[in-house]
């Protein structure tokens, strides 16, 4: 760990397609999986190795169908040690579950003032093809390019800082708990459809300051809090309450629902349906509404479906995006027990994952 901030930004591994080899050694055969050693992902790239970074990994190494809230709590540790001696970070991370990671790491990491972007791609870096090398190196070159970088203070492609949690992929820099993984094999794998990107990259990077953060003049710490006690559901026709309340009637541990529901937020309205939200509320849980819509808000009292809900308790998710609901209330339930609390969090916009 060094003792000040060396301009130099870290990278951290945990793994996911852009760090993967083929288990046959060869490039274009045989299935994918996670390269322990950094050296052999960047095999093809040596000056890679002359640029201005560090490197670290998460003590495994996976693809991201894995990833799990104790990795979670181990990046927040070790960006926490680094925090003071790197300008900022690149976490290489899988594609699957990246929009999830962006999220929670931007509740726990609290009073963020350097960016942290998250990449990943969809073809190993290794690969002659892969999307891999342009995804790293634009998003060093975001954070090597920031104003308080006097290399570039007053130059042409001086960038503002960014004091969030981001995902770059292609050609976009997104707002991490606004970002959502909605293409399988396409460049272009991400989008955030209810918050404007952050940045652009192009021949030339911009970066849109009036659509950042406010940097923070408190002291950056990490939270740790995190609650596994949740739950994600969608409704659909044909959705059997019974089956609902079962679940709650076996799992008295389950603090958190977010359910998402049709459009701007509405549910079947048929007794069973509703006497089951009421026996889940009662008995101590807290629903989270957000919309199966990608693109959009729950506007609880706008049809008659979603304006029993309110009256039955349940708490307006606004436009999150699922990941940053789940992750959020996994904070939430983690951090307070005071459910009146956790509930005023909810409806709140922490660090720009909602529009009311
Ligand atoms: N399964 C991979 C992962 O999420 C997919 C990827 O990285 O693109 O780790």
């Amino acid at each position: 760990m060094k003792s000040e901030n060396s301009g130099k930004i870290l990278i951290i591994n945990t793994g996911g397609t852009i760090s993967m080899v083929h288990s046959d050694g060869n490039d274009n055969k045989s299935v994918l999986k996670p390269s322990k050693s950094w050296k052999e992902v960047i095999q093809n790239y040596q000056f890679l190795e002359s640029l201005n970074i560090d490197y670290a990994q998460t003590s495994k190494i996976i693809d991201s169908s894995d990833m799990d809230y104790k990795i979670w709590l181990e990046i927040g540790k070790i960006i926490e040690e680094n925090y003071a001696a790197y300008k900022g970070f690149v976490i290489l991370h899988g594609t699957d579950t990246m929009s999830y990671t962006a999220s929670v790491l931007s509740f726990m990491l609290k009073n963020l003032n350097k960016t942290v972007i998250l990449t990943g791609a969809q073809r190993p870096i290794r690969e002659m093809r892969s999307d891999g090398l342009q995804n790293l190196l634009t998003s060093i070159e975001i954070i090597e390019k920031q104003a308080d970088n006097p290399e570039f203070k007053n130059g042409e492609e001086c960038l503002p800082v960014v004091p969030e949690v981001c995902i770059f992929f292609r050609d976009h820099l997104f707002r991490g708990n606004r970002s959502r993984k909605l293409d399988s094999t396409n460049y272009f794998g991400f989008s955030s459809p209810n918050y404007l990107p952050l940045g652009q990259a192009g021949s030339k990077i911009k970066v849109y300051e009036e659509r950042l953060l406010p940097q923070s003049d408190r002291q950056f710490y990490v939270d740790y809090q995190i609650s596994t006690d949740v739950l994600m559901m969608d409704v659909f026709p044909g959705f059997n309450p019974q089956i609902l309340k079962k679940i709650f009637e076996d799992n008295s541990n389950i603090k958190g629902l977010v359910l998402r529901t049709y459009g701007s937020g509405n549910t079947p309205q048929n007794e069973e349906f509703l006497e089951t939200i009421r026996y889940i509320i009662n008995s101590g849980v807290i629903i989270l509404n957000i919309t199966q819509c990608t693109v959009g808000s729950v506007e609880m009292g706008l049809y008659e479906s979603n304006a029993v809900l309110t009256q039955l308790g349940v708490v307006n998710g606004y436009d999150m995006t699922p990941e940053a609901a789940i992750t959020k209330f996994m904070c939430l339930l983690g951090k307070y027990d005071d459910r009146e609390k956790i509930k005023e969090r909810l409806v709140t916009n922490i660090v720009g994952e909602l529009t009311k």
